[in-house]
């Protein structure tokens, strides 16, 4: 395959994130992709007594979240639906602009480019979206949507272009023979497969991968998991791999972040967030991952966690878990908790706790010591009562 980009390959492992600025922004580390800094991303919403003199509400999707992503490396985003990753990953493609903070790509700040100055960039940041049904166009051939991304940089034309896109569908396990077909004709995971071929066009330094197995059969999950992990070692590509099954996520990821209610509330290497969830709310998501083995599953108590997810218009002061976390205190009301390691783990192993999971403890059975009062969540009910 002809290549427009080359994405360098092989470096070395290691995620780093932290709420405070990671760096002046130069970038000086080659291995680094990708440096979000402090982004914010709000979206204003209209207030119902907005006519009254009420102020306009905001939507606090993301708040202050900084990582590193190193080149060659998968960093897994997790967490319920709305707490932000989707948002966080649509504002590093720019397709959202940011509120604030900035995000450093290949050593370009690329935070407040203008559309036509990132058009040459898309190239290197692509998306494969969750729903292969819904992001194909169905009254259009195989063949035209692959070699979209041709079509839009005005690169390769006729027969080139065919054969671009046929030696992408082989790439992808497709039959480069199947090119004129329209998408109803193919099955679920090879639809999928025309989207990371869509998305591999220019070999990008970058796939965002938001929830690209969630929409799929499971015996069709594995398939897709392999061919993205199979690529990534074939081309050195660089993912964020965004998705709620933490299984999937192990299994393709260097680093994990999970976030709540528009905040990463821990980061760690994936074995190490496995063997030492320091978060109460990353403790309680591993605790409902299906264990194979009878024996360890039988002695695993599940964390049920109390009430919802509160509405990100007004997310609860001091830590935003606070009115579901069976470990709450008055100090998780009053105090944003720090990112950062905690109970002496590694530098690149970080929580945003006040009081974190020590190793062995058992919290399914912890009560908050704070007063059920405290914990009126927005829909106006207690959490766990
Ligand atoms: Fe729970 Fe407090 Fe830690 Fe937040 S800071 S996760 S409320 S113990």
């Amino acid at each position: 395959m002809s290549n427009e980009s080359v994405p360098a390959s092989g470096a070395s492992a290691g995620v780093a994130a932290s709420e405070k600025p990671l760096s002046d922004g130069t970038a000086s580390d080659d291995d680094v992709l990708l440096r979000v800094e402090n982004l914010v991303k709000h979206f204003p919403v209209r207030s119902s007594n907005l006519k009254l003199g009420g102020s306009r509400d905001v939507v606090h999707a993301v708040d202050g979240v900084s990582l590193e992503l190193r080149r060659g490396e998968t960093l897994g985003l997790v967490g319920e639906t709305g707490c932000g990753k989707s948002t966080l990953a649509r504002c590093v493609a720019r397709l959202y602009d940011i509120t604030a903070g900035r995000i450093i790509f290949d050593g370009r700040d690329i935070s407040r480019l203008s559309a036509r100055r990132m058009r040459p960039l898309r190239k290197d940041i692509q998306i494969i979206f969750q729903d292969p049904y819904g992001s194909l166009n169905p009254r259009r051939r195989v063949g035209s949507i692959i070699g979209d991304p041709f079509a839009i940089h005005h690169i390769a034309r006729g027969a080139e272009r065919k054969q671009r896109v046929q030696h992408l569908m082989e790439l992808v396990g497709l039959n480069p023979e199947h090119y004129n077909r329209f998408p109803a004709e193919f099955s679920g995971g090879q639809r999928q497969r025309i989207g990371v071929a869509r998305a591999l066009a220019f070999t990008p330094k970058l796939i965002i991968c938001d929830e690209p197995v969630s929409a799929l059969d499971v015996s069709i999950q594995a398939q897709i998991i392999n061919l993205l992990s199979d690529l990534q070692g074939e081309l050195g590509l660089t993912y964020i791999f965004i998705a709620h099954d933490l299984s999937v996520v192990r299994h393709v990821s260097n680093s994990v972040a999970v976030m709540y209610l528009g905040k990463v509330t821990e980061q760690a290497p994936v074995e190490a967030m496995w063997a030492h969830p320091r978060h109460p709310y990353t403790d309680a998501l591993l605790s409902a991952v299906p264990i194979p083995d009878p024996q360890s599953a039988d002695k695993r108590e599940r964390i049920i966690l109390a009430g919802d997810v509160p509405s990100p218009i007004n997310p609860p002061s001091g830590c935003r878990f606070h009115p579901r976390c069976p470990k709450a205190a008055d100090r998780c009301i009053a105090e944003v908790p720090e990112l950062e390691p905690k109970l002496g783990d590694e530098p690149t192993h970080l929580a945003a706790c006040h009081f974190p999971v020590e190793d062995g403890e058992d919290i399914s059975k912890s009560q908050p010591s704070i007063s059920a009062n405290q914990r009126v969540i927005e829909t106006g009910l207690v959490a766990g009562s």
